[in-house]
Order: structure tokens, then sequence, then C-alpha cells
């Protein structure tokens, strides 16, 4: 574990406004620890995140961004480029989480150029990949996961890897409530690091960090967070309430 950071991430989604975002900020200064060892994020949506860098620097909360496009410019309405996130002042960005891909036809092609694009500016991308219940019946949940990882991370060379972030979320424990066991999250976020020990060797695998994320709260999360390839929680209900996300981190520290 001394070889990777363990990164606590909230996903917002499309909840909280700005001022929603201030009570929030306000609430969780206080009761934040201090002299954490893991890495926090809150990604938020892209229209507050100048508003959130400012806001969470004192508590030093890192900020992302939920998605970028993976052109750096162009006649695309609406989409925003991974460098104006970085200028925004993020640091991270989620990339093919599994609502992008449900809903937003993102692809496992699509997924890699914007993993590209994020590292191109500097920014850290947090890749989601993730089985679906009847794959998981079907006992295919390995050799999909290993796709998803193999294809998010097509032609990224080896020294870019210190700055990628994997995050296995199960769509069946996403806004669920059910979670997956610590046992299959363990066992999945293992099999990740396997495939990335085949890609680019063991010294960058142990370097990696992954997470759990799929209905992780402040009961649950001490139990994932303890597997040994379990390096962290891509978090959406539970951090939209600051006392669980505070207890969530207290159970990563
Ligand atoms: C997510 O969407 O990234 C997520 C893990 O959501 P939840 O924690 O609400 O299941």
């Amino acid at each position: 574990r001394r070889y990777r950071k363990t990164i606590i991430a909230g996903n917002w989604k499309m909840n909280n406004t700005l001022s929603q975002m201030k009570a929030f900020a306000e609430q969780i200064k206080p009761i934040i620890p201090k002299g954490k060892w893991c890495n926090v994020v809150l990604c938020v949506p892209a229209v507050n995140i100048t508003s959130a860098v400012r806001l969470f620097k004192d508590c030093h909360i890192a900020i992302g961004a939920e998605t970028c496009h993976y052109e750096d410019h162009g006649a695309f309405t609406g989409e925003i480029t991974a460098e104006m996130i970085k200028e925004a002042g993020a640091k991270y960005v989620i990339i093919g989480h599994s609502e992008r891909r449900q809903y937003y036809n993102e692809t496992d092609f699509t997924v890699n150029k914007k993993v590209h694009a994020a590292i191109n500016a500097g920014l850290i991308p947090i890749v989601c990949v993730g089985e679906s219940l009847e794959q998981r019946e079907l006992g295919v949940t390995m050799e999909l996961i290993s796709y998803q990882v193999k294809c998010a991370l097509a032609n990224v060379p080896a020294d870019k890897m210190r700055h990628v972030v994997i995050a296995y979320e199960p769509l069946w424990a996403i806004g669920t409530g059910k979670t997956a066991t610590a046992e299959q999250a363990g066992e999945v976020c293992q099999a990740i690091r396997a495939v990335i020990r085949k890609l680019y060797g063991a010294h960058v695998a142990r370097s990696v960090t992954i997470q759990y994320g799929g209905s992780m709260n402040a009961k649950n999360a001490a139990e994932l967070l303890a597997q040994p390839d379990v390096d962290g929680g891509l978090i959406g209900g539970a951090s939209l309430k600051p006392a669980d996300f505070v207890e969530i981190i207290n159970s990563a520290n």
C-alpha cells in the first residue's frame, strides 16, 4: 500500500447547486480530518468547478470533473475540453462512468480517446470499468473487465500510468444500495492490477490506485478499503452528505 495513494473521491453527478455546494463546504470544514494520508477529491458539475476549487482549497479537497470531450477544441456544442477543466483548477476527471456509457454513448473506444485527452491536459483520469448483473451471472466478469481496462489504456505509455486511477464499479452496485462484498471487490481489483502488470510490469502495477465504487457508504467503507487491492473509493450518494463522506475518509485513514 505504501507504493500507491489511497484516493477517496466523491462523484456528485447532477447534484448540488452553487449554494448547496457552499452549504456542504461549511458543514464539512469543521469535521474533515487534518493530516489525513489519503487524497480526497470531489468531482462536481463542470459549471461549479472554479467555485469548488476556491471553496475547498483550505481543507485540501482536490476537485475533479465528471467527464470531458476527447477533442481539444471544435464544433461540439455543449462539450468541454480537458484543458478547460485543467485551467479551471481541477486535478481529476472521471472517464467512462457507466452512466455516461449508458446514456451518452460512451464506448471503450471513446473512453480511450478521453483518457489520452485527460493525460495530455495534465489531468488524472479516474477510469471507470464494471460489469452488469447479466455479465456477472454469465461468468464473464473478469474477461470483460480485462477488455475494458486494456481498451481504456491502449497506447498509454508506462510513464503516464502514475497519473491514472482505475475505478471498479459493478453496474449492479451503483446507486442500488447493493454493495459488492469486500471479497468480490477485492477479487476484481486484484484482477485489474494483474492486467496492468501484464501490460506494464510489476513496478507500474503496484503504483496504480484502484478504487471500488458502488453504494460505498459510512458503514461498509472500512471493510471494502481493508482489501489489499482496494486503494480507495468512488462514492456517489454518500458523497453528498458531509458526515457520511467524512466517515468514509476516516475509514481510509
Ligand atoms: C458512482 O456513481 O460512481 C457511485 C459509486 O454511486 P453510488 O455510490 O451512489 O452507488
